[in-house]
């Protein structure tokens, strides 16, 4: 630690998002432990600067280019010190990798956050990993770039920073089980025949946590928690027999390691992400409060329930998938970003979300990811795929009075 605090330097990949805007509250709320060396963005080049504005950071990116040169010239036409600006997905790399940073929050949402995952690792960061979809869709490439060099990646999802801090100073060899809480999104409770008809914005209404659009449809289908679920295997390696998902609609236990002794550990707190957030980048210090004080007499019933298989298919599919290990984590990750979007402008009912993922799922011929470049090939043939099976659910749609295409049973 340095004199005044942690004096961390820290770039965030994708600091215009939920937990971008988080993460800068939280290293604004700490300027000795925290400083900005940059921010990168996809094309909110207004967000971006009024950002920039207020943390002063060395540089700034946009992976659109088109966006990074518009925001380029109105720099230009600016008076004062200006932060270099990085553009496209080259740019991004540079700024993962950038030298004067000690750490790299990446906070992109989707497969898209692999490049950045690698770049930092293999620069030697310390990574503090919101964008679980480099470990789902990339579990290989992101342990042999761990293993490569001397970068660090702790996680920022808040279940997997609970079993994290459940886990210190434990050895691995005496756990039992790794239990995730899940809390089941707006529509636990109701039953899986009601859901056909649910609207986004229904279905965008997180009762406790406030987040991107992706992750909180994949709440609502639950195949957030089955993404976790292959998160924590591919961090813990942990068997997928031993990971177990518990619904805890109040969210404030995050998650649980069990012992062999039959001790159970768990991690509570208040519903913010700036917690885990904060415990990443200090790692493995502890600095604070940014928060006030958790009163845990105001919380009222904890409530720990059990989730049946068959209530939310997205969640099976998604096990069945990291079970099945090889390429089918990242083709699950592709077709669902592909479905949500579909689902997010109306193309598709909730419903059908689940169907184009087990499509895709049962027509891909799986193979081993080796290199970027083989995720890339995979991730673009199963976006295709989706693709494809929207396009004709759409038309099932308009000629069957609204009946969905049968599904193909790949997690049976
Ligand atoms: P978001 O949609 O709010 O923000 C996404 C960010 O990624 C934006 O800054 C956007 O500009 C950037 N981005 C999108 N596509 C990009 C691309 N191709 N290249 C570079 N940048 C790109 O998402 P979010 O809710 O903040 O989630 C971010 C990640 O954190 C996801 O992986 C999500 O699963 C994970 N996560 C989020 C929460 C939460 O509370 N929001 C909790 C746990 C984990
Ligand atoms: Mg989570």
């Amino acid at each position: 630690m340095g004199r005044h605090g942690l004096e961390q330097r820290i770039v965030i990949l994708g600091s215009t998002g939920s937990i971008g805007q988080q993460a800068l509250d939280v290293v604004m709320k700490r300027p000795d432990d925290f400083s900005i060396a940059g921010l990168a963005a996809f094309s909110d080049a207004d967000q971006l600067r009024r950002q920039a504005e207020e943390t002063r950071p060395e540089f700034i990116c946009l992976v659109d280019e088109s966006a990074a040169s518009r925001l380029r010239d109105d720099l230009d036409s600016t008076t004062g010190p200006k932060p270099v600006i990085l553009a496209g997905e080259a740019g991004l790399l540079a700024a993962a990798a950038w030298d004067g940073a000690d750490t790299v929050l990446n906070a992109i949402v989707g497969g898209a956050g692999l490049a950045g995952t690698l770049a930092a690792l293999e620069a030697g960061k310390k990574l503090a990993l919101a964008n679980k979809e480099s470990l789902v869709a990339g579990g290989k490439l992101v342990k042999q770039a761990l293993e490569g060099g001397s970068g660090s990646l702790i996680p920022v999802d808040s279940e997997h920073s609970a079993l994290w801090q459940c886990l210190v100073g434990e050895d691995r060899s005496e756990v039992s089980r790794l239990l995730l809480t899940a809390s089941g999104g707006p529509f636990w409770g109701r039953d899986a025949s009601e859901l056909t008809e649910v609207t986004v914005a229904e279905a965008l209404a997180h009762p406790r946590w406030d987040m991107g659009q992706r992750i909180s449809i994949d709440s609502a289908t639950l195949l957030n928690k089955g993404l976790e679920v292959i998160e924590a295997h591919e961090l813990y390696g942990v068997e997928y027999d031993l990971i177990d998902v518990v619904i805890h609609p109040q969210s404030i236990v995050h998650s649980l390691v069990e012992f062999v002794d039959g001790s159970l550990k768990a991690q509570l707190g208040p519903t913010d992400m700036r917690l885990p957030i904060l415990y990443a980048l200090s790692w493995p210090k502890r600095v604070g409060p940014i928060l006030p004080a958790f009163d845990l007499t105001t919380v009222g019933d904890l409530v720990f329930e059990k989730l049946e298989p068959g209530w939310a298919p997205c969640f099976d599919l998604a096990v069945a998938a990291g079970r099945a290990g090889r390429s089918y984590p990242a083709v699950l990750n592709a077709a669902d970003e592909v479905a949500v979007a579909a689902f997010l402008s109306g193309m598709i009912r909730f419903q059908d979300i689940g169907n184009i993922i087990d499509c895709v799922l049962t027509d891909h011929k799986p193979s081993d990811i080796h290199s970027v470049g083989d995720f890339i090939e995979i991730d673009e043939w199963a976006r295709d795929a989706a693709q494809r099976s929207t396009a004709s659910i759409e038309t099932t749609a308009i000629g069957s009075a609204g009946k969905t295409i049968l599904k193909r049973g790949f997690a049976i």
